[in-house]
This record gives structure tokens, C-alpha cells and sequence, in this order.
């Protein structure tokens, strides 16, 4: 090693050795300029530092020698090249993200000082990164006269960070944005948005039936087929739109300016489609399905949370509706979540509230209609808001894990009754599948047995066809272990699951309970569910079962079920459920049969929407009942004197408004056809591609918020109105 560094090395030798006596190095005197510019070379030569100097113009009229060693350019070609097409900034979006300063073009044009700046040389193969830092200079007359500057490799630690801020950014697993980047990106879109007046639509997906792969297949292929959906994904979406995955089976993706619900639900459904074609993964097939909740912004949401919530809960909604479905945010879908979160909370209250009731109603033999059996079915009287149907609270203490509890109890209410009962009426108790699969399940029925005394041929067990799809031999030993209790079991629901005629074969049940859906108008002609009962009802006879038909309310109904065979009827032609009282009641007083009361026929209900709605005209918004909604048009009631060919907008909430013409006019009723057609909100219902627009709403002087319950109403001005068109009808 020559030079300075090697110079001095040297001298500090000698003297360790001593042969000249400590000499101490001459101070470098600021006029020396030849010792000063071999230090300045030594320092290049080490690499610890270089220097460059560009003109004027910008060229590069020196680099440091050993710089530009590595690279074959020889010093006139390098200053044939300005300072920016020698080097070149990180892309925004690649490293630091937000912070980047001013582009090295701007700074330099303005004869700035440089401050440390990392940049890519643009020379030879490889990727090298420097650190650049530069000071201008200027003439005497004060004229610009180029840069004198550092530059320093610091190619190693600068892949490692970008490295590790590419890790902090993405999915390492699918490449694509994680969830820290994805609410960072939220929150960045909506705000630029909110100012330039645009809308964002944000999509959530969650793959169905993604845990069963992973469960079966390994989590290896698991990763493969996140991996492949990713891709897919992407193809779909493309690239004006930022993908994320936010873990497990959930992704996410923020659209710019998707604020049509059409275009939107097109999206979605080809989504879903390319998503559920099937996946090869190492040899073998695998099928999922997609589920996805679309909120937009502004309409359903201003803040990245709010947004966030409402996308999760169209999800949710998408999920429930039978999945591989997609979904629009609604307020019915926030009220439908508060609801059942108001359930949520007040349900351990009920439980130790002593809110709970079991009633009882009676299933009677179809011959001489004497009660067999009272099926208890759980009441849940809440203190304000009235009687809760066990439909609505039943799967949600499944979900929260309170059923377990809550069946506990009716196990031993129902028990404790029964063993009041003069006679020999035997009692049913529903068991949720939840509680069917807990470990202590034989030992609460043990339990509640012995601590009542009832006879244990007095009480059934009616449970569903789910409690098949779990381990099929636990279930098998379940059933006879209840079975050595004494217990009975029945099949409930019985053609509503994942029917299979081999659990019956199997499992030892004393009952089948054909559903309600197939008793439902059985006596139709051509009612392919009379076709349905006959098979059941042979079968268990075969089988030495009893059949009990569910939900019988006619006596057409009752004719055709007794002429099948079924053994027993539940229904409310015989009678509703009961308080435990009065069945103490009738059965101390020896009242053991019932007579059949109710219509002679099953009348299809006609389901008519009857919706309240508005429909605005001139200055003046009116109300009017919606009768009945197509994509097309719809029939409306509640107004007099329209005429046909009137146009008029119809308010269907929610911002939503469709300009349409009546097409007929009778009395009262109208038809409407649409302008525009409506689109599928991805369930059942209807929805308007766009909607009043917030920005619209608080350019009429309110503030910049979600949609409210009635935003039409926002927008409507006070002043100046004109006589209203139409009369508007009470209708009962
Ligand atoms: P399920 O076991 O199928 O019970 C029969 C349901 O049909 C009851 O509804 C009953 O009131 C209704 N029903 C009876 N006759 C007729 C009729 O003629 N027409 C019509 N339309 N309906 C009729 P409910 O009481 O609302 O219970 C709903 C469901 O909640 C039950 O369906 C059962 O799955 C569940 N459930 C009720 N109580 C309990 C309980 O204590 N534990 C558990 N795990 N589930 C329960
Ligand atoms: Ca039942
Ligand atoms: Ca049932």
C-alpha cells in the first residue's frame, strides 16, 4: 500500500524499531498544495472517499480514478456525460416511500447543495449504488461555475435495506403489498381523493374452503395456492390497482376512481369466477371459492376505518350469503350487524338474567292426534326488546360460544319439568352441533338425567344431519354412549343438510323429523314433496323409525302427510308452542288431545314488496309504497293524477336515485320503467349503479360525511317551492 495511510505506517514503523528516534510527521501547511493533493489522492485510492467535479453544464469533468475503475469509461468519455445521466435517483414507490426529497434534476438546476443522496450509477452491468454529496461553485463575477463533490459505494448495505424495507412492505410469501402497506395506502388514496373530489372503491377477499386445502393437502401447498391466487388477482385487477394480501386467505384491493357499482360488481364476479376454476398445486387439484364486500368512497365511508368496517361487513354479509359471492356495503347490512351485536351483549344476561323460558309444543299421533311428545323450543323474553325468536340468538350464542351453556340449562329445565308430568308424554330437547361436539357433552345428559330423576325414555335428543361432517366415528361413539343412557335420538330437519341415507342406516335413531320446506304445500298437485315425504316415511319404516312431519298449518296439508304414513305431526294446526304452565295445566287436567284448527289450504303467499319509498317531482319529494322492483322498472302505489309519460325520480334510500317514466297509470298505481337498469347488489336485491355523491351534498353547504339515512333530503333547497303535482293517498 502506497500513499499517505502507507507513508505514515511507515514512519510510525521506524519509530516502533527505534533506528531514528521518534520523528514526528510535519504538519501539512494549508499552502503545501503538493502534500495536499497527495493526501487527497491517497484518500481516493483507499476508497474510503472519491471526489467528482462537473461543469457549468453539468458534466462530469473529474471522478475519483478508482471510482470508475470498475467500469470501463475512460475519463473524456465520463465527462461527455452530465451529472443526471450518470446517475439516477430510487424511484419513489422502491425505498424510502414518502420522505423522498426534491429530485436530484430540480436541486442541481437550482445550484443547491447536495446533502447525502443515495443514486444508482448508470455504468456497466451490475447494480451500484453511491452516496452522493455536492457543494455548487462559484467564479469571482460570481457566475456558476459546477459542483465539487463526495461519492462513497455503499452498494452492500444499501440492498439490505432496501431489502428489509421491501420486507417491511410486502407479502414475502405472494409479492404483493402487506397490511401495513395496504392502510398506509388507504389512508394516503383517501385523503388525495377526498380533496380532488374522486371516488375509491375498496374490494375485501377471503378465499372459501381455503383451510380445508391447507388442512388436507399441507401448508406447503397451502402457500402454492395462495401463491396462484395471488396471480390470478393480479391479472384481474391489473396494475392501476394496489393488491394486498393482509394474511391467512384475505386480500384486499383499493380501486381508483371505482365508484359504479355496475362496473364494480363485473369486477367482482370476475373475480370470483377466475378465482374458483381449479388450481394445480404439485400434482394435485384443489377448488376454492372467493367471498367479496365492496364499499366505496365516499358514499359508504370518508375515513380509512370507516370504509375498512364497511368493506368487512359487506364481506361478512358475502360469507353468509352462501359464499362465492360478492357483496355492496348497505346501512340494512349496519343495522343487521348492530343487531346482532345488540344480541351479542345482552345475551349473558339473559342466561343469568333468568330471560330464558323453554315452551313446549305438542307433536301428536297422526292416528288418534293424543300428544306423543312436546318438543321444547327456548323463548328469550328481553327486557326491552320483546320476545327474540330462537332463529336470531341461537346462532349467534353458537358462534360466541355461549350455546354450550345456554343448552346446558335447557337440558336440565327440560328435564326437571318432564319429571313433573303426570303420564307418560315425552319431552324433546334441540342440541346444537356445537354442543354435540363438546368433549363433556355425555356427562351433562348423565348429569341432568340424575340430578332430575326423569325416566330417561322420556327424553329425545333431536339433532341435525350437521353432526356428521365432523369425525364420523367420535359421532358414532357419542350415539351409543347416549344410547346406553337411555336417551332417545332423533334426526332433526331431516333433508335440509348433508343428507346422506347411510347415516341413518348407521346411526340409531328412534325418529326422523321430515323439515317444514317439504310438508310446505304438499298437497299441491304435482308437489314433488309429496314425492319426498313417501321415500322418507318408507324408509324409517324399514328402518323401524317413527317420522314425525314438521310444520303442518293446513289440513290439506295434515290429509297428505297421514295419508304417506308419517307416524306423528308438529304443527301449528294443532297448536304453537306453549308456556311450561299451561302444559301442566291440561296434562293434570288429562288433556291429552288435540284438534286440528287452521285453513283447509296452503295459500302461497304472495310476496309483494312493500316497501315505503320516495319519489321526487318538481321541488317536492313525496312518499309512496313500492309494490314490486325489477331491474328495468318498478310498481309503485300511493299517489293520484300522474299521468303516463311523466318523468320522475324514484328514491330508493341510501342516496340511491333512478330517474324513470310511468309507463302506466291506474287510480293509484303506477308502473315506472327505468332510464337506466338497475343492478344485482350481489344477493337477492337491487341496487342503482351510482348514488348521490357526498361531494355533491357538501357542495350544497354540509359537511363532508358518509351517507346518511336520508342524503336526497340534504340536497333538497326550502325555498320558493311550487304547488305540489300529485295527491298523495293513505293506503291501509
Ligand atoms: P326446529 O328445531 O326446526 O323447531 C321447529 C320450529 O318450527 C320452531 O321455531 C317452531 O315454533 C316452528 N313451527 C312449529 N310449527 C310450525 C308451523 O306449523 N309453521 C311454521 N311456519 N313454523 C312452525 P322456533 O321456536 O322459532 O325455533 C327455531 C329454531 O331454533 C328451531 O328449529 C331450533 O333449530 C332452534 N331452537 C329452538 N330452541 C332451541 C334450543 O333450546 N336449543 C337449540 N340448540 N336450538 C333451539
Ligand atoms: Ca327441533
Ligand atoms: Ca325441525
Amino acid at each position: 500500500m502506497a500513499g499517505f495511510f502507507g507513508r505514515i505506517r511507515k514512519q510510525g514503523d521506524e519509530a516502533a524499531n527505534g533506528a531514528e528516534g521518534p520523528v514526528a510527521p510535519a504538519p501539512i501547511a494549508a499552502s503545501d498544495l503538493a502534500r495536499r493533493v497527495e493526501l487527497l489522492d491517497s484518500l481516493e485510492e483507499t476508497g474510503v472517499g472519491w471526489f467528482w467535479a462537473s461543469d457549468a453544464e453539468g458534466r462530469m469533468i473529474y471522478c475519483s480514478p478508482a471510482a470508475i475503475a470498475p467500469f470501463d469509461i475512460s475519463p473524456t468519455e465520463l465527462a461527455a456525460r452530465t451529472i443526471t445521466q450518470l446517475f439516477e435517483e430510487e424511484r419513489k414507490d422502491e425505498g424510502k416511500g414518502e420522505g423522498t426529497a426534491r429530485p436530484l434534476k430540480f436541486l442541481l438546476a437550482a445550484r443547491g447543495t447536495l446533502g447525502p443522496t443515495p443514486v444508482r450509477v448508470k455504468l456497466g452491468k451490475g447494480e451500484t449504488w453511491w452516496e452522493i454529496a455536492g457543494k455548487p461553485r462559484f467564479a469571482k463575477d460570481g457566475s456558476f461555475a459546477g459542483y465539487r463533490g463526495t461519492a462513497r459505494d455503499i452498494t452492500g448495505t444499501h440492498e439490505e435495506r432496501r431489502k428489509a424495507e421491501r420486507a417491511s412492505q410486502y407479502d414475502s410469501l405472494t409479492g404483493l403489498a402487506n397490511r401495513y402497506r395496504m392502510s398506509r395506502q388507504l389512508e394516503q388514496t383517501l385523503k388525495a381523493y377526498a380533496h380532488a373530489k374522486r371516488s375509491c372503491a375498496l374490494m375485501m377477499l377471503d378465499l372459501d374452503r381455503f383451510k380445508q386445502v391447507n388442512d388436507t393437502l399441507g401448508h406447503p401447498a397451502g402457500d402454492e395456492l395462495l401463491k396462484q391466487v395471488a396471480g390470478r388477482i393480479r391479472r384481474v385487477l391489473g396494475d392501476r390497482v394496489e393488491i394486498g394480501r393482509l394474511g391467512g386467505d384475505e386480500f384486499q384491493a383499493i380501486i381508483p376512481d371505482g365508484d359504479d357499482r355496475g362496473e364494480l360488481g363485473d369486477i367482482a364476479q370476475q373475480l370470483i369466477q377466475m378465482a374458483s376454476q381449479p388450481y394445480s398445486i404439485n400434482g394435485s387439484r384443489a377448488v376454492i371459492g372467493v367471498s367479496i364486500g365492496i364499499a366505496v368512497a365516499p358514499y359508504d365511508g370518508i375515513e380509512p376505518e370507516e370504509l375498512t368496517k364497511a368493506a368487512d361487513l359487506a364481506l361478512y354479509a358475502a360469507k353468509g350469503g352462501g359464499r362465492g359471492q360478492h357483496r355492496f356495503y348497505s346501512r340494512e347490512l349496519r343495522d343487521q350487524a348492530s343487531f346482532r351485536h345488540q344480541i351479542e351483549q345482552d345475551l349473558r344476561d339473559a342466561i343469568h338474567g333468568d330471560q330464558l323460558r323453554m315452551h313446549y309444543q305438542p307433536i301428536v299421533d297422526a292416528k288418534t292426534h293424543e300428544v306423543a311428545c312436546m318438543e321444547a323450543l327456548m323463548r328469550w323474553e328481553h327486557p326491552q326488546r320483546g320476545m327474540i325468536s330462537p332463529a336470531d340468538f341461537i346462532p349467534v350464542a353458537e358462534e360466541v360460544g355461549l350455546i354450550r351453556e345456554m343448552g346446558t340449562w335447557a337440558l336440565n329445565d327440560v328435564c326437571r319439568t318432564v319429571s313433573t308430568w303426570p303420564g307418560t308424554v315425552k319431552a324433546a330437547v334441540n342440541v346444537s352441533a356445537v354442543q354435540f361436539a363438546a368433549d363433556d357433552f355425555v356427562d351433562v345428559v348423565r348429569k341432568a338425567l340424575k340430578s332430575s330423576g326423569v325416566d330417561p325414555g322420556r327424553i329425545e335428543l333431536e339433532i341435525t344431519e350437521s353432526v356428521f361432517m365432523g369425525d364420523v366415528e367420535r359421532s358414532a361413539r357419542v350415539f351409543a354412549a347416549l344410547k346406553k343412557l337411555g336417551v332417545r335420538l332423533a334426526l332433526d330437519d331431516f333433508g335440509t343438510g348433508y343428507s346422506s341415507l347411510s347415516y341413518l342406516r348407521d346411526a340409531p335413531f328412534d325418529k326422523i323429523k321430515i323439515d317444514q320446506s317439504f310438508v310446505r304445500g304438499c298437497a299441491g298437485r304435482d308437489s314433488n314433496n309429496l314425492a319426498i315425504v313417501a321415500a322418507v316415511v318408507s324408509l324409517a319404516g324399514a328402518l323401524g323409525m317413527e317420522t314425525v312431519a314438521e310444520g303442518v298449518e293446513t289440513k290439506d296439508e295434515l290429509d297428505a302427510v297421514t295419508k304417506q304414513g308419517a307416524s306423528h305431526i308438529q304443527g301449528i294446526l294443532f297448536s304453537r308452542a306453549m308456556p311450561g304452565e299451561e302444559v301442566l295445566r291440561r296434562f293434570e287436567e288429562g288433556e291429552l288431545h288435540f284438534t286440528p284448527r287452521g285453513p283447509e289450504k296452503y295459500r302461497a303467499e304472495r310476496r309483494t314488496e312493500f316497501r315505503r319509498i320516495g319519489l321526487i317531482h318538481g321541488d317536492h319529494r313525496y312518499n309512496v309504497f313500492l309494490r314490486n322492483l325489477s331491474k328495468t322498472g318498478a310498481k309503485i302505489e300511493g299517489l293520484l293524477g300522474i299521468e303516463v309519460g311523466t318523468e320522475v325520480v324514484l328514491d330508493l334510500g341510501g342516496g340511491q336515485l333512478a330517474v324513470a317514466v310511468v309507463r302506466r297509470s291506474e287510480g293509484s298505481a303506477q308502473g315506472l320503467e327505468f332510464e337506466t337498469p338497475l343492478i344485482s347488489d350481489g344477493a337477492d336485491g337491487l341496487c342503482t349503479r351510482h348514488r348521490v355523491s357526498p361531494y355533491q351534498i357538501e357542495l350544497a353547504g354540509k359537511p363532508l360525511q358518509a351517507l346518511g339515512d336520508d342524503p336526497y333530503a340534504a340536497l333538497m333547497t326550502m325555498q320558493n317551492r311550487a304547488p305540489k303535482a300529485f295527491m298523495e293517498v293513505q293506503l291501509n
